[in-house]
């Protein structure tokens, strides 16, 4: 180790910045947040530093630098364009042993500014020690989308409650494992849930669970199992997979389905985001037909109720969001008819993927101001014939379910009078590298497609904005339609 990570009290302590641009203002924000007293010592700064300076904890030295500035300093940071004067500076600290940071010049900072992950109070500090800042802030960037907001909260919680919880459980091991439930079951998850009141609630009936427990095995030797089962129902977080591509995930979703005991997914989600599960969970695969739903539905909602029931956390993984078209509701009303606690993760839908990965805009200024999502298939296996609603040239409007049923929803359209050369694509496998699109229009996609059929899950989008996918396509897509393979040859 070159270096040392200390964590530095630094509260109302005095900071000397030697200089008045952008390189000083920058460190000056960061120990601003620490509640440091910060001297500015330049002749001339910028417009940022007197922002900074109009908070009273701050002043300003507007003079040429001199070493007597240093005196009673706690650290000094040297950020000037004047290299010199960097290595003078950083020359006095070291006489006057006051640790120095000449910012960007690694052979003369006694201490280095990590990349920080602030969860106060838990701080993460990541250090390349001057070879790599850049991997440092990428480093920074993963554990971000891996620490929760909440922790913060978490661990005020934690230290709030850190005198009684010793008082009442006396063994280091048993307040060990104390905290480790909390940390990673009910009561952490309360929390994240922004549910701060619940999750202290939670923490305070565990504690007393514990306590009374271990009074009874002093007592009589026996255990209240009871106590332990009243806390111990899982909880069922119904989890929006999004289209297939894991980069589209929510970090909420990643969370969740690192956490898990048991995952049910169904035939949307894609292998690569189910590899994304924690590894020790169970995987069972629920996934349905088109048909036959009502009686497998109601089997998915006994299978989570009784996981929970049995303490599991259990994620109930679905593709896109859970709530288009993807039955979340019904799940929910189960589990809430069963007393289950549950949460639910929004997903990117299909629509938006769709949209995104193909270059073409749910809605544009110039062509639809308003879209609508339909499903080309009802629960009752009926034909869609709601066609009256869907003629309006300046809305899009989106079918999902709808390829097997292309033909009747094409006709459908036309015959309650949509032009038959509004635009349509037919969009299989959105945001997948195996992704395919066909252009067309109502009157000619069907024979376009008899002829050259796409794999499903696919999306169909009707209007004008359909066309601006020959303008607008981006994502490295096997384009179907002749003209536009000319079209992206060219681009190329
Ligand atoms: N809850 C899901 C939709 C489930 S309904 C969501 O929000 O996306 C299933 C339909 O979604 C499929 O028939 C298809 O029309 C569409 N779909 C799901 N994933 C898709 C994908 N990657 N590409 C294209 N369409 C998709």
């Amino acid at each position: 180790m070159n270096t040392f990570p200390l964590f530095f009290k630094l509260t109302n302590q005095p900071v000397l910045i030697v200089g008045g641009g952008e390189v000083a203002q920058r460190k000056a924000d960061l120990l601003s947040r620490a509640g440091t007293h910060i001297t500015i010592l330049a002749p001339d700064i910028s417009e940022e530093i007197k922002q900074l300076l109009s908070d009273d904890k701050h002043s300003l030295i507007a003079e040429q630098y001199d070493k007597k500035y240093l005196t009673g300093k706690r650290i000094v940071i040297a950020g000037t364009d004047d290299e010199a004067l960097n290595h003078q500076v950083h020359a006095d600290c070291q006489a006057l042993n006051i640790p120095v940071n000449v910012v960007d010049t690694p052979p003369l900072c006694d201490f280095i500014f990590p990349a920080i992950v602030d969860r106060n109070p838990i701080v993460i500090g990541i250090s390349s020690n001057g070879k790599a800042p850049v991997l440092a802030r990428l480093t920074r960037a993963r554990l971000e989308t891996l620490i929760p907001q909440g922790y913060g909260k978490l661990a005020k919680l934690a230290g709030d409650m850190r005198d009684e919880v010793k008082s009442k459980i006396p063994t280091l091991t048993g307040r060990r494992q104390f905290w480790e439930k909390a940390f990673e079951g009910k009561v952490s998850e309360l929390m994240f849930a922004g549910r701060e009141a619940d999750a202290e609630q939670a923490l305070k009936q565990d504690l007393a669970a514990t306590y009374s427990r271990l009074l009874n095995q002093k007592t009589d030797n026996g255990s209240d199992t009871d106590l332990d089962n009243q806390t111990n129902i899982g909880e069922v977080y119904i989890v929006g997979a999004g289209p297939g591509d894991p980069e589209l995930l929510t970090f909420k979703a990643l969370r969740l389905m690192q956490q898990a005991d048991i995952v049910y997914h169904d035939a949307l989600v894609s292998d690569a985001v189910l590899d994304l599960c924690r590894r020790d969970a169970d995987k069972v695969f629920v996934g349905k037909k088109r048909s036959n739903h009502a009686v497998a539905q109601q089997g998915i909602n006994q299978l989570m109720i009784d996981a929970a029931k049995s303490g599991k956390r259990v994620v109930r993984l679905k593709g896109g969001d859970p709530f288009v078209f993807g039955r979340g509701g019904e799940e929910i009303q189960a589990l809430r008819a069963a007393g289950i606690p549950y949460q639910v993760v929004p997903g990117i839908t299909a629509a938006g993927a769709a949209s995104c990965y193909t270059g073409i805009p749910l809605t544009h200024r110039d062509h639809a101001q308003s879209v609508r999502f339909v499903t080309g298939f009802l629960k009752s296996g009926e034909p869609n014939t709601g066609f009256a609603a869907l003629t309006n040239p300046e809305e899009t409007v989106v079918f999902y379910m709808g390829l097997h049923s292309i033909e009747r929803l094409t006709k459908g359209l036309m015959d309650a009078g949509r032009d038959p050369n509004t635009p349509i694509a037919i969009i299989s496998q959105a945001s997948l590298p195996t992704q395919q699109v066909m252009t067309g229009t109502l009157q000619d996609i069907v024979a376009k497609h008899e002829a050259n059929p796409l794999p499903t899950p696919a999306l169909l989008i009707v209007g004008a904005v359909a066309q601006l996918h020959d303008e607008l396509a981006w994502f490295g897509e096997n384009i179907v339609d002749t003209d536009q393979q000319a079209h992206a040859l060219n681009m190329i």
